[in-house]
Parts: structure tokens; C-alpha cells; sequence
């Protein structure tokens, strides 16, 4: 039987109208309009969509967008510049730096010298750390897209194995920790598989939720996932047969229960939960919760 597939897209829509009526409720009540620096260092073109999209994304919502765009050969030092200016500018609530960045700059002192308030991403050691005490001040918005189709599709978590495949800083490592974090949406028994993980299929067809962000185009296949098991790919490749995701859809939906297509998938609901950080962060600098 073929697998249900959940859409990412109609769901990131929904949550982008809850946003865009809590924003006009913010602003009525004499809230600020929150406002998304966006900063893209160089010409990659990924990086570039990704950019755009997320500044129609802020207006659709009712919030501003600013977009700062800053030549390949930039230095730590002007980008270290920009984010201070950033920082100390009372209308911009959430900052934003695209990566990947052009190799010269220090990624990691960039990164952490956006201020934790208006570090929307969550890659500040500050808000990364609050994530793993269970007191989270933002959520990436990649695990918490997942976390919200999870939720919001009923899916139950706590008690369950949940095989996440890739342990970067930016999806993996939080995503991991957030689900087995004692909270609502998580309690699951969490196993983290990588590049030096052994015999992964025996690994993942363990898994109840299995998650996948490695990078690699359709690498997961039928036969290392477990029936019924409920599979979201986070992977987006760039293919001559188009946008393919890390999991081999068409196979993987005869086995799985539920799965994420790709596109429509998690992709959307990052974008939505930049939003949700965005409004949050206007809401704490008012000094509000
Ligand atoms: P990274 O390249 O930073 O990390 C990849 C991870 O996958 C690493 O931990 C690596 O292991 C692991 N890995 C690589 N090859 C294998 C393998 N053969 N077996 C097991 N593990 C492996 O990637 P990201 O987390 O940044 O991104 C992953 C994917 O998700 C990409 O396609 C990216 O485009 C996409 N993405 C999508 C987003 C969205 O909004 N939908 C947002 C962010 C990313 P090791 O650590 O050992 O090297």
C-alpha cells in the first residue's frame, strides 16, 4: 500500500496565515512591525531564491524585510560591521546571514556575533545552548517545521524510535535534541546515524520516524526503511531530473506509512517558522514572552 503523503506546502500556508493575523494583533495593540534582515554574501544562486523567498515570505506576513546584499570578496571585518550596525538598530528584530558563506569569511564569529535576541536561526552557542536545557528561546526553523508536521498531523513521538540521519550544527544535531527533549512533541528515543555510522539499514529500519538530511540525492531506499514507518526528507538536491529529495520517493512510499514529498515538503515550513522566530523576536524585544 502506498504511503499518505504529507504536505508540507498547504501546512506552511496555514501557519503563515496564523502568523500574518497575530502580526496585525501585534501592530494593533502598538507593537512594532517585526522586521527580517536578510544578509547574502557573493552570487550563489540557491542562496539567492532562498533570500527572495523568505522576503515575500516577511511581507506577505505583514512584516518588513531588508535585504542586504554584499560582494563575493566581503571580509569578516565588513560582514562583522554590517551585523553590529544590525544589532544596535531598534526596527530590525530578526537577522538573518544566508549560508553557506564565501570561504574567506570566519562562519562561526559571524555567527556569533549576531545578538541571541535577534538570532532568528538559532545557531548562536547562547540559544543552542537554551535548546539543549529544554528552555528554548527560538527553535531552528528547519527541525521546527518537522517538529510542527509532526505535531499538526497527529503523529505521535513520545516513546517512539526516531532514527535521524546527518548531524549537522544547522538540522541533525538540533533536530535530535529536540525530540528527545521533555516536552510536548518529543519524548522519543533518539538515535543519531552519520557518515561513520555501521551497517546503517540495520540502523534506520528500526526507526518509527526516521529523518533524513545528509545531502545526497535519493540515497534512502525501500529496503532500510521499516514498514509503515513515517519518513521526512529534508534533502534538497539539485538534479538534472530536477529538485530530488534525500530519500528515494518512489520506493520508499510502497514501504513507508507517511512520507514528505520533495518539493512541498519541509521546504515550506522552514520559511513559515522564520516567520514565527521573526514575530517572536519583535515580541521579546517589546519586552514582552
Ligand atoms: P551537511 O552537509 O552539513 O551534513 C550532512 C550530514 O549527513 C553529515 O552529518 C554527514 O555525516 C551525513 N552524511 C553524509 N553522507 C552520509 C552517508 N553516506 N551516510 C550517513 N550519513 C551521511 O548537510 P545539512 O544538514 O546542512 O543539509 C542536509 C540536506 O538538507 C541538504 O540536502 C540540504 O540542502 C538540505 N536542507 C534543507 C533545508 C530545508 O529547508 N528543507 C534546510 C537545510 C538543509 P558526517 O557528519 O559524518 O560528515
Amino acid at each position: 500500500m502506498s504511503a499518505t503523503v504529507l504536505d508540507g506546502k498547504s501546512l506552511a500556508q496555514e501557519i503563515r496565515a496564523e502568523i500574518a493575523d497575530q502580526v496585525a494583533e501585534f501592530t494593533r495593540k502598538g507593537g512594532a512591525v517585526p522586521c527580517l534582515a536578510a544578509v547574502l554574501v557573493g552570487e550563489d544562486p540557491g542562496s539567492q531564491v532562498y533570500v527572495r523567498n523568505k522576503e515575500k515570505a516577511c511581507k506577505k506576513a505583514g512584516m518588513r524585510s531588508l535585504l542586504h546584499l554584499l560582494p563575493t570578496e566581503t571580509t569578516t571585518g565588513e560582514l562583522l560591521d554590517l551585523v553590529a550596525r544590525l544589532n544596535a538598530d531598534r526596527s530590525v528584530h530578526g537577522i538573518l546571514v544566508q549560508l553557506p558563506l564565501p570561504r574567506q569569511i570566519d562562519e562561526t564569529r559571524v555567527l556569533d556575533a549576531v545578538d541571541p535576541l535577534k538570532d532568528v536561526d538559532a545557531f548562536h552557542p547562547e540559544n543552542v545552548g537554551r535548546i539543549v536545557q529544554g528552555r528554548p528561546r527560538y527553535l531552528p526553523c528547519t527541525p521546527h517545521g518537522i517538529r510542527e508536521l509532526l505535531l499538526r498531523n497527529r503523529i505521535p513521538v513520545a516513546g517512539q524510535n526516531v532514527t535521524v540521519i546527518g548531524r549537522s550544527d544547522i538540522v541533525g544535531k538540533p533536530m535530535a535534541i529536540m525530540l528527545m527533549q521533555r516536552s510536548e512533541g518529543a519524548n522519543a528515543t533518539v538515535t543519531v546515524c552519520h557518515s561513520r555510522t555501521k551497517d546503517l539499514p540495520a540502523v534506520t529500519r528500526q526507526a518509527d520516524i526516521l529523518v533524513v538530511a545528509i545531502g545526497k540525492p535519493k540515497f534512502v531506499t525501500a529496503g532500510m526503511v521499516k514498514p509503515g514507518a513515517v519518513v521526512i526528507d529534508v534533502g534538497i538536491n539539485r538534479t538534472n531530473q530536477g529538485l530530488v529529495g534525500d530519500v528515494d520517493f518512489e520506493s520508499v512510499k510502497e514501504v513507508a506509512g507517511q512520507i514528505t514529498p520533495v518539493p512541498g515538503g519541509v521546504g515550506p515550513l522552514t520559511i513559515a517558522m522564520l516567520l514565527h522566530n521573526t514575530l517572536a523576536a519583535a515580541r521579546l524585544q517589546a519586552g514582552g514572552a
